[in-house]
């Protein structure tokens, strides 16, 4: 496909107007203000009329429970507690493979329809969740968290599902599925369950993902249980921060918290709507940035959200990192972007995605200027981060095939995917 006077944000986010992009497989070949000549010109045979649109790279949602969509709107307005132990995990226990295939499959329809090309998805039932994101055509990194409370760690239903889903699905459908190690949190681990992981992380040479420092209670509460550390003093003594680690929330972290992420090139998901719907905290995206953190940007659940409109996250976030800091200065456009693409593409290992930028995978989205919304533009960065909407996305491109153009789906059945799903919400409740 080659992209024709379209505006695009650049691989050092700069906006510029009446490029020329060329696709040719899964790859960006050509990024020019002059037109291809004509013999290379018909080696794209298929032209995109580029006027009021601007081409960018896709979003990566660097924290999502993809199958968790099942219960948006699930009780909401009730203490985290209550609303784990009465609602979520009962659902959560009666869930089977489709109603997760189904969940899955949905919230890659949103995602794709909001520009987000690749997850970094947390859940169970791996089988049924690589089944509905192969499917979509979109890039996940899957991890199937490890939790344990007593008994052999080996034995753990959660440690060999994980080990299996390596073995079976890392690289998998062209390595767009690729799969982390997961400690789920400090709370939900013993030390020999972190260990376990990190040794199996070694292993197979993976990224770890993991809940982090996300409300002030796991933080006072792990400071008592682990001998006066936090959870990231924690991690730290266990060798968990020596590879690379994604750490969702980070929102409680003391001074020493921030010097052990930053000697550890550890990536910050921040997650800040969950964080606001769950009165978690903000977190404090100047410090971590200042501190030479790597922040990427995730959405949480469906159930702690509840949008996959990554337009809203990204405003959501950068009016939060203002808030947080004091400084209505902080942050440029830019690194609100950057945080939103390429700082997720980083985090997941991706390291020739999440730009535009000759050689890289075609992982882009369009988004539609020619609406009110966006208009005028002063600065049409700045209409990015604050303007647009999710259904602003009117093309969505992963490894240079197009999954949804102007409200049509390429490799989903819509209808049938919103029925099923409903239909597999109302089979669990019915068992409740
Ligand atoms: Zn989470």
């Amino acid at each position: 496909m080659l992209f024709e006077r379209i505006a695009i944000v650049d691989e050092n986010f700069d906006y510029q107007e009446d490029m020329y992009v060329g696709i040719s497989g899964n790859l960006i070949t050509y990024i020019s203000k002059e037109a291809p000549s004509d013999a290379l010109r018909e080696h794209y045979y298929q032209t995109y009329d580029g006027k009021g649109k601007v081409l960018m790279p896709g979003f990566v949602n660097a924290h999502g429970h993809s199958p968790m969509s099942l219960m948006r709107g699930y009780g909401e307005n009730l203490p985290l507690q209550r609303w784990l132990n009465e609602l979520v995990f009962p659902f959560e226990d009666q869930l089977d493979g489709e109603a997760v295939y189904n969940g899955t499959l949905l919230s890659m329809a949103e995602s794709i329809r909001y520009g987000i090309t690749s997850t970094s998805d947390m859940y169970f039932w791996v089988d049924d969740m690589v089944r509905a994101i192969t499917t979509s055509g979109a890039k996940a990194n899957i991890a199937r968290a490890v939790t344990h409370f007593g008994g052999d760690v080996y034995q753990l239903p959660s440690f060999i599902e994980q080990r299996d889903s390596i073995l079976m699905y890392h690289g998998f459908d062209e390595g767009r599925i690729l799969i982390d190690a997961s400690v789920h949190a400090e709370y939900t681990n013993s030390d020999e369950s972190v260990k376990a992981v990190v040794e199996q992380c070694r292993d197979h040479d993976l990224i770890m993902h993991i809940h982090l420092s996300e409300t002030e209670n796991e933080v006072n509460e792990c400071i008592e249980r682990r001998g006066g550390k936090t959870p990231v003093e924690y991690f730290d003594s266990l060798g968990l921060f020596d590879g690379p680690v994604l750490a969702a929330h980070s929102v409680w972290l003391t001074d020493n918290d921030y010097q052990i992420l930053k000697s550890k090139n550890v990536t910050v998901a921040s997650n800040p709507i969950s964080n606001l719907k769950l009165v978690s905290g903000i977190c404090d995206v100047k410090k971590l940035m200042d501190n030479g953190i790597r922040v990427a940007i995730g959405t949480d659940s469906s159930t702690s959200n509840n949008s996959l409109d990554f337009f809203e996250e990204i405003k959501t976030f950068a009016l939060l990192a203002k808030l947080k800091s004091g400084d209505p200065a902080f942050m440029t456009p830019k690194q609100a972007l950057y945080a939103a693409t390429r700082a997720g593409a980083l985090a997941q290992g991706r390291k020739t995605s999440g730009l535009i930028k000759e050689g890289y995978r075609a992982d882009l989205i369009v988004v539609d200027t020619d609406v009110p919304n966006m208009q005028p533009s002063h600065n049409m960065l700045n209409n990015l981060v604050y303007s647009a909407c999710g259904k602003d996305v009117c093309l969505t491109m992963v490894d240079g095939r197009v999954l949804y153009q102007d409200g049509e789906y390429k490799t989903i059945d819509i209808e049938k995917v919103m029925y099923d799903t409903n239909a597999a919400k109302d089979r669990i409740l019915a068992k409740l």
